[in-house]
């Protein structure tokens, strides 16, 4: 009949709501949110040797995802761009210190302007992203350490040239460590991350 809505219908509009989205703009049953994920949440392998906390992935992070209707952007490792899965840099030198080079931050800031770009044709497709995940506290790429201003400088290199290059597009997002480098970290992080879904968009 002419203005009933079908029962699969329906239920595509209930699950926008509860998601969240803005129901107008989504065709389909897309929640239209999303997270943007460093690389090694989804595959571990990346991670430098000694260094991987799962055998695949952080399949608990991603299972709040499928659970909560939220997509996965994952986010290329800028460890592996700028110096390779052995992480090559002469005898003596740090990661870090090897990122935080002339040619490590444009290997970052490349990366980011890259990711940054990506995330804001995703936002003007009509799509909300909730926050950055990034890593360990100690991770060179990816630590995050932030106060009310922003990402401070102990933060990983690729995680503070991504937050310059948002910020430069208007896009303004909570970044967090996902620190799995100890279960206590790991499941206060889950749990704000947990909370970040849940909320009542505002
Ligand atoms: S640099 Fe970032 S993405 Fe790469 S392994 Fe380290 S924490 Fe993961």
């Amino acid at each position: 009949m002419a203005g009933q809505m079908s029962l699969p219908s329906l239920k595509s509009v209930i699950r926008k709501i509860r998601s969240g989205a803005t129901s107008a703009a989504l065709p389909d049953c897309r929640g239209g949110r999303f997270v943007a994920v460093i690389d090694c949440i989804l595959n571990q392998n990346v991670r430098d040797r000694g260094a991987a906390s799962f055998p695949g992935m952080n399949f608990e992070l991603l299972q709040l995802c499928h659970e909560q209707g939220v997509g996965v952007m994952q986010m290329p490792c800028p460890e592996v761009l700028a110096l390779g899965f052995e992480r090559k840099r002469p005898a003596g030198t740090t990661i870090r210190q090897a990122l935080d080079t002339e040619a490590g931050r444009r290997s970052c800031s490349d990366l980011a302007a890259s990711v940054a770009e990506r995330i804001q044709a995703a936002l003007a497709e009509g799509s909300r992203l909730l926050a950055v995940l990034g890593g360990n506290p100690l991770s060179p790429g990816c630590a995050v350490h932030d106060d009310e201003r922003g990402l401070l400088l102990e933060s990983g290199i690729f995680m503070q040239e991504l937050q310059r290059e948002l910020r430069l597009r208007g896009i303004d997002v909570p970044f967090r460590g996902m620190r799995d480098a100890s279960p206590e970290m790991l499941a206060e992080d889950l749990q704000w991350f947990r909370n970040l879904l849940t909320a009542k968009p505002a």
